[in-house]
């Protein structure tokens, strides 16, 4: 789950990381009668899960309520539109009216999962508000990183360190150790992917503030906070998602393309290797779904009329895998959903593989479905019947 910047601030300010005073408001009239109360200089932001807010215009200055109201209603009247981020840009839904800093430095701070060293692993650079590909390319001498140990953890002269090799601005070097040592904590009490600062500014009265909050989390480990669960109720989900949603399955476990070919696997590497063959075999695919793990007759029933009713696919090419789940309770399931199915017929091409596979087949066959012995085999027939 990614977070929206007030929501990662929210994680940020209960986790010892200056943060900005700020509102979170969802209308023009809101953001003006904020200000209204609390007078000052303010900074109108959208709120959306990609970057790049201030090169779209999506960060406005605000001197009192009638300009935030203005630029608020600038804001939310357009998406958020494609960047290298996210190339369909994403709709505004909300802003964050934020106190407006006077920024001396900005600076970069973020800690993330090094796969290949199997740490969690701390970098800074002295250049924030890039993007960090950019820092990487432009300025790769000024990138500090730490891997940590978490069997000892995070101590302050790490940050010092980290601070000195940067080539942070004096005036951080004071604050740093400890927000680094905070956003260390909060990466593993959350249980998240990444915790990115960008920027971390210095101010010109010489506090080091976060001027910006990234944060993902692991899907996994969300059941460790289960107050966070509105949140992920309140992120919006694109039309793909709330599709899967509605089907039973996972929010990530279906994506449309625009092709014929319908796929089914269980397992969402299997689903991947399923389009790579019929790709292989010069087809086009409609879709990825991964029906997770016990293939019933509900949960094949729901995915069949998932991509039969959601995508071009003329044929459903099937590809489940026995281990736990018994290849014949999978082929009933199969059969018994395409008896119960009210939705237009198309058809099935089935590989059973694993435990029970033989009986499997059998009862495929039985039902006049195209059972198959590979996966390769599987995607000819089905690029063949959907042409
Ligand atoms: P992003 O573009 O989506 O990453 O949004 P950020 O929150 O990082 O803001 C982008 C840039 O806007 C920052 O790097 C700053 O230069 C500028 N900015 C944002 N808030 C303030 C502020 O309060 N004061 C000043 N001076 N600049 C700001
Ligand atoms: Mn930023």
């Amino acid at each position: 789950m990614n977070l929206m910047e007030h929501q990662g601030k929210t994680l940020f300010r209960d986790a010892g990381i200056p943060v900005p005073r700020s509102h979170h408001a969802r209308t023009p009239e809101e953001v003006g009668s904020f200000i209204d109360a609390t007078p000052g200089a303010w900074v109108v932001k959208a709120q959306v899960l990609m970057g790049g807010r201030g090169k779209a215009g999506k960060i406005k200055l605000a001197g009192d309520a009638s300009q935030g109201r203005a630029v608020a209603e600038e804001i939310l009247a357009t998406p958020m539109p494609p960047n290298r981020q996210n190339p369909h840009g994403e709709p505004i839904r909300s802003v964050l009216v934020e106190e407006r800093l006077a920024i001396a430095h900005e600076a970069y701070c973020a800690i993330t999962v090094d796969r290949a060293a199997r740490k969690p692993v701390l970098i800074v650079s002295r250049f924030g508000g890039m993007d960090i590909e950019e820092v990487a390319e432009r300025h790769p001498e000024s990138l500090a990183k730490f891997y940590v140990d978490t069997a000892i953890g995070y101590s302050p002269f790490i940050g010092r360190e980290l601070a000195y090799r940067a080539g942070l601005d004096a005036g951080y070097h004071r604050a740093f150790p400890a927000i680094a040592g905070a956003l260390y904590d909060l990466f593993f009490r959350y249980g998240a992917k990444l915790v990115e600062i960008n920027p971390l500014a210095l101010t010109e009265d010489g506090r080091v503030v976060a001027s910006d909050a990234k944060v993902e989390l692991d899907d996994d480990a969300l059941h460790r906070h289960p107050e966070l669960s509105e949140w992920r109720g309140a992120l919006p989900l694109d039309e793909d998602e709330i599709l899967a949603t509605g089907a039973g399955v996972g929010i990530r476990n279906f994506r449309r393309f625009p092709g014929n070919v319908g796929t089914m696997a269980n397992g969402a590497g299997l689903a991947m290797a399923t389009m790579d063959a019929v790709s292989n075999a010069g087809g086009h695919i409609a879709n990825f779904l991964d029906v997770g793990g016990g293939a019933n007759a509900q949960r094949v029933r729901n995915c069949y009329e998932l991509v039969v009713n959601n995508t071009g696919a003329t044929v459903f090419f099937v590809n489940i895998f026995g281990g736990i789940t018994r290849g014949d309770e999978v082929a009933r399931g199969i059969v018994d959903a395409m008896r119960q199915t009210t939705s237009r017929k198309i058809p099935l091409v089935i590989r059973l593989t694993g435990t029970n596979e033989a009986e499997g087949r059998r009862i495929l066959a039985e039902a006049g479905m195209t059972p198959v012995e590979t996966m390769d085999e599987g995607a000819r027939k089905a690029v063949e019947l959907a042409s």
